[in-house]
């Protein structure tokens, strides 16, 4: 598969360790926990001159906090971006790159198959500002181009999509942003910045929920929004720092201490689900599998070309609609029911009674959420305990 990190000036997990370390007078090995919502000025000079950003420093928390850049900076090498602005949570990043870029009149086209809250953020809050929304099959490119207006202002998509892993051509879908003079805006959750990198496949900006495989350990919450230093300048700066979605410095060095270990994290957890995968497809109950990683995937052919590795999640459809899912949920020992993902515990999910419990049946079946979907997300267990899991669940489905 295509190496998405190839040419970082030191190695991409080199970087999870030491990038953006801001070592204090104490020279400490682990970085700093800055808990601190303010800092102090030698004079009202220096004071005026850091207000006006010709003194480097720091000035308030919702601005900046050392510890959270350290996080940003880490970021955005691993990302290869120019800049990076954290957030509260993933949905402040995704909330603040779309009302950054938009304004009353604009349009704005995304992916039907989306993770339920950036769903409503593009159909139901962006129209009450005056933004005008339309929901396409991203996997169609025919169609991000017949959805194109005069308005046009901003392309979003999630690739591989919350729940159905759908997968979506990105530099095709870029290139066709481009020509209508809109960004693309990329929610990369799913593939986490070891085995995608949107930016490098011609996105504008990418968005993080850090809470999921960045942390990946179940302990807070996190988000992440990664653009060129210009693009960050124009569209988001301002933006958080007058409303204030600011991460918190104690996440922040939760999130860089997850960082460390996420390489490690995401390719153990995606070997494990490849051999599930494959295992879950022979299975008889099994009436669908869905893993990127498999060749009978919808977009295995674009998968192979941009992405390095396939997912730690798969979504599977158990016969029996609702009430077998429930079954096999329900007699689950290590994995544990959660709408969590990318945690080194294994966790499962019904998506249609969950995250997708908003939607009308008919839209939720046009987003490939059927009422026997079930969204695993494969943890750091050895997969034969996994398996067996797996195994006694599905005979009492
Ligand atoms: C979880 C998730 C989010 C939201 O992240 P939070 O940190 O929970 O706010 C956004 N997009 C995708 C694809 C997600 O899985």
């Amino acid at each position: 598969m295509a190496d998405p990190h190839s040419t970082p000036k030191r190695h991409f997990e080199t970087e999870l360790v030491h990038g953006g370390t801001l070592r204090s007078q104490f020279a400490e090995t682990s970085e700093a926990l800055f808990l601190t919502q303010g800092h102090v000025y030698e004079s009202a000079e220096q004071c005026e001159k850091r207000f006006i950003g010709e003194d480097p420093g720091y000035i308030y928390a919702r601005f900046s906090n050392p510890t959270v850049a350290m996080f940003e900076k880490r970021m955005a090498l691993l990302e290869g971006a120019e800049a990076a602005r954290a957030t509260a949570t993933g949905m402040a990043a995704v909330t603040a790159a779309l009302m950054g870029l938009l304004r009353a009149g604009d349009h704005i086209v995304a992916a039907r198959a989306l993770f339920g809250s950036c769903r409503y953020v593009v159909e139901e809050h962006l129209p009450r500002y005056g933004i005008e929304s339309t929901l396409i099959d991203g996997t169609d490119l025919a169609a991000w181009r017949a959805a194109i207006r005069p308005n046009t202002k901003v392309f979003f998509l999630e690739s591989p999509a919350n729940p159905t892993l759908e997968v979506i051509d990105i530099e095709a879908v870029a290139a066709i942003a481009k020509s209508a003079g809109a960004k693309l805006v990329v929610d990369n959750v799913f593939a986490t910045p070891v085995w995608q990198k949107p930016l490098a496949l011609g996105a504008d900006c990418v968005t993080y929920s850090a809470t999921k495989h960045i942390d990946g350990q179940g302990r807070c919450l996190g988000g992440v929004i990664l653009a060129s230093e210009e693009f960050i300048n124009t569209h988001i700066h301002t933006l958080l720092r007058q409303t204030g979605p600011a991460m918190s410095p104690f996440n922040a060095w939760v999130l860089l201490k997850g960082l460390e270990t996420l390489s490690l994290r995401v390719e153990r957890q995606t070997r494990s689900a490849s051999l599930l995968a494959d295992w879950l497809a022979d299975q008889k109950k099994v009436t669908r599998l869905i893993f990127p990683g498999r060749k009978d995937h919808p977009q295995a052919e674009i998968i192979a070309r941009q992405m390095g590795g396939p997912s730690t999640l798969i979504a599977l459809e158990v016969e029996g609609g609702k009430a077998a899912a429930f079954r096999f949920l329900n007699a689950l020992r290590i994995f544990r029911i959660s709408n969590n993902l990318g945690d080194a515990k294994s966790l499962a999910v019904h998506p249609a009674t969950t995250t997708h419990q908003r939607f009308t049946p008919d839209v939720r079946a046009s987003m490939g959420v059927g009422d026997g979907l079930v969204r695993l997300s494969v943890g750091l267990e050895h997969p034969d305990d996994l398996k067996a899991d797996l195994a006694e669940a599905l005979r009492v489905a």
